[in-house]
């Protein structure tokens, strides 16, 4: 029986090495033979440090103490790094599951020995594989975004003059072109717009994947954009008889490149328009406070099936194939867009059901509200001339002004240009501008000097300030007339 033992151990893929409580070896396989290097004979009765390499045998032998006086079967060498040492001295990583043995003349330590080296050194290639991959694709990603940014640049001068020809052609006398040719010049020029778009798209796209966009943040106000790319999209929704609502608060600034932000919103809004059908509904709300600003463009278009949500973000994915407009870029830049400035834009859409885009900015450094002051401040000064402390004020504390010298002037300045605040002195004229039509909805500010404190105030007073004004109190004053408050 013990024989069979003894031939089973001896036959063992695995080093197998037995000592006793002193440490010293009393037995070892075959295969550990061959993996230490050493006979049989020159093993057994010496220490077992000697397997272990010179720098960790003080560590070994403590450890082996602590595992004698608190025995159990384990395994060591998982996640850490063992190592033996061959005769030759040259050390080498192994596995190791240690138990323990009860016999006669006291316990026994057995101890199987794996040599790991060939699943390190596939481990390490593996690494290093993986690291010069990804170092390559890094460069190839660099090299393509640079190639594209010059070839888009060379690529447009010649289509500026093509498309610049086929505008010519489009719109020359009627005797000059026959109607087939000038259908063909419709052709060039729409394909050519086309073109010019496409090269636009990959041109932002390869400065943003590059790295090389840099963004111009200030704060203004959210409203101001979604009216300019609501403006230029004007005849698009005309055309296809949609109904655009949008709700924004007044004075609501956003922390953002002016530039960007555009794009983003254009990007946004004509997929609304293109991708909702004649008569649909378009809805975009912005909301938000000094730490971020959200932006929902929403309609009740053809949807985009769940399926595919993931994958409009993608450079150069169109769920439509057959539409020809889109470049299929601009979802993915618009979303490169918002992360360059810390945010994140998501979909949620059903397939038949309409879309919404959703984006959130947050503000550098949760300052945004600093600036939702009313942009325009328009200043009456009919009062002595040279007083000038009330536009002063105005002005350092970062509103816009407009200063009208005469009583004249200032009306038809304010009806013309609707100021979010009129300012004056004269305790007479708020009631003119509040019976007037024009101006009767915007909020008057009366600063009282100090000769005129007691003075009676007319109607049509939205606030009264005595000098000298605190800036502070100003800015307060002024903030809360522009919010309507
Ligand atoms: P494109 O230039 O084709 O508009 P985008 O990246 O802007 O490229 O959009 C990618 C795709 O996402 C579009 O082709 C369209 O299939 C889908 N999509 C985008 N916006 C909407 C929307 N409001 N309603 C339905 N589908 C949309």
């Amino acid at each position: 029986m013990i024989d069979e033992y003894l031939s089973l151990i001896e036959a063992a893929p695995e080093g197998i090495v037995e000592i006793d409580e002193g440490g010293s070896i009393l037995l070892v396989n075959e295969a550990a033979e061959r993996m230490f290097g050493y006979p049989r004979a020159e093993l057994l009765g010496q220490g077992i440090e000697m397997l272990v390499p010179e720098s960790r045998r003080a560590a070994h032998r403590e450890r082996r103490g602590a595992f004698q006086k608190e025995p159990a079967s384990r395994q060591m060498g998982f996640g850490l790094e063992l190592e033996a040492r061959r005769k030759d001295g040259s050390a080498f990583p192994v596995e190791i599951s240690l138990s323990t043995v009860t016999a006669r003349g006291g316990r026994r330590f057995a101890a199987m020995v794996r040599d790991i080296s060939g699943r390190v050194e596939v481990t390490r290639r593996v690494f290093e594989l993986e690291r010069s991959e990804s170092a390559k694709v890094a460069r190839a990603n660099r090299l393509k975004s640079e190639f594209l940014a010059n070839t888009s640049h060379e690529l447009r001068t010649p289509l500026q003059s093509i498309t610049g020809f086929a505008e010519l052609l489009c719109e020359a006398p009627e005797d000059t072109l026959s109607p087939k040719y000038r259908r063909f010049a419709g052709h060039i020029l729409r394909d050519s717009r086309h073109l010019t778009a496409l090269i636009n798209d990959i041109l932002d796209f390869s400065k943003i994947e590059a790295g090389k966009l840099d963004l111009v943040r200030e704060l203004f106000p959210v409203g101001d954009a979604i009216a300019e790319v609501m403006e230029s999209l004007a005849a698009q929704v005309e055309s296809k008889r949609q109904s655009v609502t949008i709700a924004v608060p007044p004075g609501l600034a956003i922390d953002a490149d002016r530039l960007r932000l555009r794009a983003i919103l254009m990007n946004l809004m004509s997929n609304a328009i293109k991708f909702t059908p004649e008569k649909g509904r378009i809805a975009v709300t912005a909301t938000g406070d000094e730490k971020r600003v959200e932006v929902v463009v929403s309609d009740n278009g053809i949807g985009i099936a769940e399926e595919d949500q993931a994958a409009i973000f993608d450079p150069f994915i169109t769920v439509r194939r057959g539409l020809r407009e889109g470049t299929g870029l601009g979802l993915a830049i618009a979303r490169n867009l918002v992360e360059l400035h810390g945010g994140v834009l998501t979909v949620e859409s059903k397939l038949g059901g309409g879309s919404a885009f959703s984006f959130v900015i947050p503000s550098r450094d949760g300052n945004g509200a600093k600036i939702s002051r009313p942009r325009v401040v328009l200043v009456v000064k009919d009062q002595a001339p040279g007083k000038n402390l009330l536009a002063d004020t105005v002005l350092a504390c970062g509103f816009q002004l407009v200063l009208c010298v005469s009583q004249e002037s200032a009306m038809a300045t304010a009806s013309r240009l609707q100021p979010d605040v009129i300012a004056v002195e004269n305790p007479q004229l708020p009631a003119v501008y509040s019976s007037n039509r024009r101006t009767a909805h915007i909020p008057v500010l009366l600063i009282l000097d100090q000769e005129h404190a007691d003075s009676e105030i007319s109607s049509g007073t939205a606030a009264v300030l005595t000098q000298p004004v605190s800036p502070d109190s100003l800015v307060e004053v002024l903030q809360r007339l522009s919010d309507g408050v």
